[in-house]
């Protein structure tokens, strides 16, 4: 399993993209790890964020930082 840091965002950058909030932790059923850039939590586990639309936006639930998806290997 693979843990990459997110894209931290601004709420401008963050402006008219979606978002989701991933809440405690969004957790998939197979992927990769992902750590907020703002507080350093694992905010999203074992998900594949590639099945995702590049501009979405994800909020932290636990700072409420606004994250863009890393590049995937
Ligand atoms: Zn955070």
């Amino acid at each position: 399993m693979t843990e990459y840091v997110m894209i931290p965002l601004t709420p401008a950058e963050a402006d008219g993209r979606p978002v989701i909030d991933t809440g405690v932790s969004l957790v998939g059923k197979a992927g990769s790890d992902f750590v907020c850039a703002h507080c350093g939590r694992v905010m999203i586990t074992a998900f594949d964020i590639a099945a995702m639309r590049p501009d979405m936006v994800y909020r932290c639930g636990t700072c409420r930082g606004f994250n863009g998806a890393p590049k995937i290997k």
